[in-house]
């Protein structure tokens, strides 16, 4: 009997990773056929990234390319390679990138590496590298931000990222939870996950709808070490779920996603807010994130663990020391109600209400793939090298939706809708 239960699982997992390969082609890239795809994901992911080769394959793509990394050789170069390394990045390769996203690729990430990777780096170092990826990155990265393409991003289990979500658990156990998890959180456990993820889609855009009517002026935040409020971009617009790419693609750029989303003013954000998870950024875990804005600025930012990489995240340049992204999740979101700290953004941001230091999406904002930078600017939207989501929502935020006329309407209560 043993041995049978012991194949019955192995199968359904199996099944549930070629279920998840699929819903990552068909519903979160809506991959075209004859369209190429250009896949990135860690060496640990190759079950997944074969799987999804596979479906990519069978929905009719023409080539997938996938880019794989190797968390070893990543440290290696810290351990060995001259200081002048750290302001270098393969800028053929992001260009290359770009090059296949003008040409039609579409773009699918493989998330799920070790979120403690770069911990015990010089976190100048990691800095510098960080920044000479971000330059070179940023004109491919600009046509996934415009959603000129169809792209998406789906996780998989690693050892490394199992073991340090499930610290107390033998490293087979922690992999088999965060697997579970991750097919939670994904609706792959659902009889149906294309229809429930239709569903779903829909549920997100009808919120954003509501929101979209109200045309809120601000947000005002109350919770424990948080009195914040934010004044929301001008011509913002909420957008949650899926959405139809500059390429006529529609996609749905999350899997999990739970949030509905807009652009902020970047210059106005007044108050203090405390971050309600540790961040995980770039293999570096900042832990008790505690900053005060002014006029959209950030002229206060402490952490109990941390410290040196956050500052210099906000050190980037201008633009990360303001706000491009709010997002509003519910507290009983599957992600929150899992109560697992993933240590992963695609999964935390999506449990709890967030904010985002850095680059603002310009999808979020009337007619804003059609503006250019000044006219983005203009209307409150940030522009930076960076965008880094930080969890700030809890069972115990409220939020207020401001009017125009400055009149508060309860929005959320004690995490919930209201
Ligand atoms: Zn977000
Ligand atoms: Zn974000």
């Amino acid at each position: 009997m043993i041995g049978t239960e012991a194949i019955t699982q192995q199968s359904t997992h199996e099944q549930k990773l070629d279920l998840l390969a699929e819903v990552a082609v068909k519903v979160g890239l809506g991959l075209q056929s004859g369209q190429e795809l250009l896949m990135t994901a860690s060496l640990d992911a190759l079950p997944l990234g074969r799987r999804i080769t596979e479906q990519a394959y069978r929905a009719g793509a023409s080539l997938v390319t996938t880019l794989y990394s190797d968390d070893a050789a990543t440290l290696m170069r810290y351990q060995f390679a001259p200081d002048s390394s750290f302001d270098h990045a393969a800028k053929w390769l992001y260009d290359g990138m770009g090059a296949a996203f003008k040409s039609g690729a579409a773009r699918l990430a493989i998330a799920g590496g070790n979120p403690s990777l770069l911990s015990n780096q010089d976190p100048a170092k990691v800095g510098r590298a960080n920044r000479a990826v971000s330059e070179a990155y940023r004109p491919a990265l600009e046509l996934i931000t415009r959603h000129a393409i169809n792209w998406t991003i789906v996780a998989s289990a690693t050892p490394a990222w199992a073991a340090a979500t499930f610290p107390d658990d033998a490293p087979e156990v922690a992999l088999a939870k965060l697997w579970d998890a991750i097919f939670q959180t994904t609706r792959i456990n659902s009889d149906d996950p294309v229809a429930a993820w239709k569903t779903h889609d829909a549920d997100l855009h009808r919120r954003a709808a509501l929101l979209n009517e109200k045309r809120y002026a601000a947000l005002q935040y109350r919770g424990p070490g948080t009195d914040f409020r934010l004044g929301l971009a001008d011509d913002h617009l909420w957008l949650g779920g899926g959405t139809t790419a500059g390429n006529g693609l529609y996609c749905i750029p999350n899997m999990p996603t739970e949030e509905v989303f807009t652009t902020p003013h970047k210059d106005r954000a007044d108050g203090t807010v405390t971050a309600t998870k540790p961040l995980s950024h770039q293999g570096t875990m900042i832990e008790g994130i505690h900053v005060r804005f002014e006029k959209g600025r950030i002229v206060e930012a402490r952490a109990s663990r941390g410290q040196e990489v956050l500052q210099r995240l906000i050190d980037t340049d201008d633009g990360a020391r303001r706000l491009g992204e709010v997002a509003l999740v519910p507290h009983s979101s599957p992600i929150a109600a899992s109560g697992i700290l993933f240590l992963n953004t695609l999964f935390d941001e999506n449990a709890a209400s967030h904010i985002a230091l850095g680059q603002a999406y310009s999808s979020c904002l009337r007619e804003g793939d059609k503006l250019t930078p000044e006219q983005l600017a203009a209307k409150g939207a940030n522009d930076s090298l960076i965008h880094v989501d930080w969890m700030i929502g809890s069972g115990e935020l409220d939020i207020d939706g401001i009017t125009a006329a400055g009149v508060a309407e309860p929005l959320m209560r004690q995490g919930e809708w209201a």
